[in-house]
This record gives C-alpha cells, structure tokens and sequence, in this order.
C-alpha cells in the first residue's frame, strides 16, 4: 500500500484493520494487544457494542447543528456529566476536538479572564520543563521540547519553565519525598518573583506526566503547595488532564488525588476514548463570564466544538467512567504495577516502575545504580518500540528527543478492560522485548 496519507511516510507502517476489546488486527491477521491505548486514548477498548450504537443512533437522528445556532441534547447531557464527576469543581464546560485545542482555549480564556479584570500586564504562562500539552501555538509554546519548539521560535506565548516533579531524578540523598516536593513546588514562586507575578496569568501542568517523562506521579503535598502560591499571588491553575484524565490513573479526574481544586482543567483523549475526537475545557460560572463579557473569547470557537455524534459517544465513555471503570482502572493498575515489579524490578536496565491506576511508566537506564541513562544515538526507545511491536504489543517508549533528555521510558496506559490474563501477556511480551 502506498503511503501517500500517512503521516511518516519514511515509516511502512502496517494498516490498522480491526479492533477487538484490548486487541488491533491488521491487514496481515496480525494482532496487537494495545498496551498504550494508542497513546492513552482507548480506555474502555476497541469494539464497544454500547459506544457504536450511541453514535449510529446520534447521527441518525442529528448528526451536526452549528453551535452558533444550535445547543444539542448530548453536548448539554455530556456537560452536566461532567460537571458532576467533578463534585461541582466545576460548573461550566467548553467542548473542543482534541487536546491541543483545549489547552490553547485555556490559555486564550485564561488570558481574558485577566483582560475582563482590566489586568493586562499578565501575558506569561509558567509550566515545566519534559513536558508536553500539545501542537498548535500557544500549547507549544508551554511545553517544555525545545526540539519541537525551536523551528517556530520566537514562539507567540511568552513562557517560563520551572523543574517537573520528577522524584526518582530530583530527589538528592538525605530529602524526604515532602520535602523534594516542596523545594520544587517553591521553584514557582522564585520563578513568580523573577519575572513579577503581576505579569503572570497561569502556571501549567499536568498532574501525572504522560508522554514525556512516562506516568511520573507528583510527591505528597507539591500540589498543595503549588495551590497556595498561586493563591498567594493571584495566578490561574490550569492543569492538562488530557492524557492523565478520564479515569486513566483511577478517579474519573486526576486531579482529585491531590486534594485541590484547579481553576481550569483540560481534558481530551479518553473523553472520546478513540471513537470520536472530541475535548474539553472545564472551569468555574466566574472564569467562564470571560466568555460571556465577549471582547475576545467570545470569537474563540471552531466548527466542530460540541459535536453531537462526539458527544453521544463521550456519554456513554463518561457514564462507564463513573459506573465502575474508573474503580476498575484503578484496581488493574495496582495489579499491573506489582506484575512489572515482580517480573522487571531486578532488571538491570529498568530503573524505576511507577504510575497510577492504568498509566506506568518503566524508566530504562543503562545502569541501575547511577541512574545513568543509555546514550541517545542508541535510540533504545525507538528500538523498544519496534521490537515489542513485532512482538505484538503496542506500548509507548519515549525518550531520546525529549529536551533536556534524561532517559528512555516506556509507558503503558492499556484498556480498563484488561484482565489478569492480559497483564501476563504484556508482561511476557515486554520480557521478550527487553
Ligand atoms: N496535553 C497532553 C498532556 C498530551 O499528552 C497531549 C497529546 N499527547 C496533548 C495535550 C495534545 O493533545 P492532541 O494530540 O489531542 O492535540
């Protein structure tokens, strides 16, 4: 077949036929277990009798009503959802198409709310260094790739970036895991004293970092104190759940473990959960009156935001969510973590296995004592990539062109559906590909 669409055409990928519960098929027979749900997107699996048959019935009924004239029943559904999975942290949700559009209407809505209030000195954003929150501009710009960045520079969204919460690397000898966290946290206010917090408008983060850094859960108490510093100095919080959300790391929001409430929260992947591409921005009525005020965000909008067969389809997503798949998430990844470690965790070449619910993260080194990483002209996370691939397991290696490149890691973000007989195929499979 001839690759004039696909996106890496020096890549001959195979063709993606068939999907089945936790299983892709292609145009060989060949099967896949989908042990990263493509990159975490396929949270309830592939096939989801319930999720087809929301979309068929949506489009035949109404498959499209342009929002500028038009609210639709699934998208107003969906919203109240939303807003009750949260508990009420929010009360207003704005739907996009995909996750980098749903970190740049944060930060556009952010912006303005900061406009309304007539506090137009605020133009910077502050995220973190290894981090990702998407392609388009403005979501580039708070990412942390200057690989991905550079090309486009002078970059449109002026940006500070502070260290991740990263403890098997930041932590020093003698520091507790509270402390680690606290010392990095504070890395926020001196950024915010440097620059003049009256010129910030957000910090940026995700709670567990995906793509970059491999499902890194944050330390005990750094979100509470990152909470507090943006109190202290009147700046947003704006945390990207667009991988980590929609139950991947066990609650329906991932925020919810760290006991604080963000101001804005972005969500996109599972929210569709592969079937349909939709996302969202979720965040209180008084940052949402920005919108309404209308000197700016008012214009902000695409053609397909709130699409009803997108939306029908995320109900279903978020109503299994809520009836016990996020739970289920949250059990398989305990039972996913201790299999890694009981079959890895003598590796010599895996550092560390860590993660919430289904999302881990396998950080390989070349040396277990010194933490040293594998050189990146080997590429080990390419070579891992492949080599599982051919093994049948899709999983998600990252790493040797990551800014500030400090390792490989693969990380694994499987269906909730996965079953203890699954566990042991990735784990086997994994094994084989070590
Ligand atoms: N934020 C995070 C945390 C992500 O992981 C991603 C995608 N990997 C994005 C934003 C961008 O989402 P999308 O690819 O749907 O634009």
């Amino acid at each position: 077949m001839s690759h004039v669409f696909h996106r890496h055409t020096k890549h001959s990928y195979p063709t993606a036929m068939r999907g089945e519960g936790v299983y892709l098929f292609d145009d060989k027979g060949k099967k896949y277990l989908d042990g990263s749900g493509g990159a975490a997107v396929s949270c309830l699996g592939h096939g989801d009798p319930d999720v087809i048959e929301a979309i068929k019935a949506q489009a035949e009924s109404l498959a499209y009503a342009h929002t500028s004239f038009f609210t639709s029943e699934p998208a107003e559904q969906l919203a109240d959802k939303l807003v009750a999975a949260s508990d009420g942290d929010f009360e207003r949700v704005y739907f996009v198409s995909g996750g980098s559009e749903a970190v740049e209407a944060a930060l556009k809505l952010a912006r303005q709310y900061f406009l309304e209030k007539g506090e137009s000195t605020r133009r910077r954003f502050i995220a973190r260094r290894q981090s990702y929150h998407g392609n388009t501009l403005g979501a580039l710009a708070t990412g942390g790739n200057q690989w991905r960045k550079e090309p486009f520079a002078p970059l449109m969204v002026e940006t500070s970036l502070i260290s991740p919460c990263y403890a098997y690397r930041g932590q020093q000898d003698g520091e507790s895991a509270f402390e680690y966290g606290q010392r990095v946290a504070n890395e926020l206010e001196e950024e915010l004293l440097r620059v003049g917090p009256e010129t910030v408008i957000a910090f940026v983060a995700e709670p567990v970092v995906g793509a970059t850094l491999g499902a890194v859960p944050p330390v005990e108490g750094y979100f509470k104190r990152i909470r507090e510093i943006c109190d202290t100095y009147g700046i947003l919080l704006i945390l990207d759940e667009v991988m980590c959300g929609m139950g991947r790391t066990g609650s329906v929001f991932a925020y919810k473990q760290e006991g604080i409430r963000p101001d804005i929260v972005t969500i996109a992947k599972g929210l569709g959960a592969g079937y349909q591409p939709i996302g969202a921005m979720l965040c209180s009525a008084e940052i949402y009156a920005a919108i309404e005020a209308g000197t700016g965000f008012f214009q902000h909008g695409h053609t397909y935001v709130g699409h009803p067969t997108a939306c029908a389809a995320a109900n279903v997503v978020v109503d299994k969510l809520t009836t016990g798949l996020a739970a289920r998430s949250a059990d398989m990844g305990q039972k996913l973590n201790a299999a890694l470690k009981a079959s890895f965790g003598q590796h010599p070449n895996i550092g560390d296995i860590r993660g919430r619910g289904l999302f881990q993260g396998l950080e390989i080194v070349e040396d277990r004592d010194t933490k040293s990483p594998f050189a990146p002209e080997l590429a080990i996370n390419a070579k891992i990539k492949k080599a599982a691939f051919a093994n049948g397991l899709g999983c998600y290696p990252m790493g040797g062109t990551v800014d500030g490149r400090i390792g490989d890691h693969v990380l694994l973000a499987p269906p909730f559906i996965l079953t203890d007989e699954h566990i042991t195929e990735i784990t086997d499979k994994l094994g084989a590909t070590f």
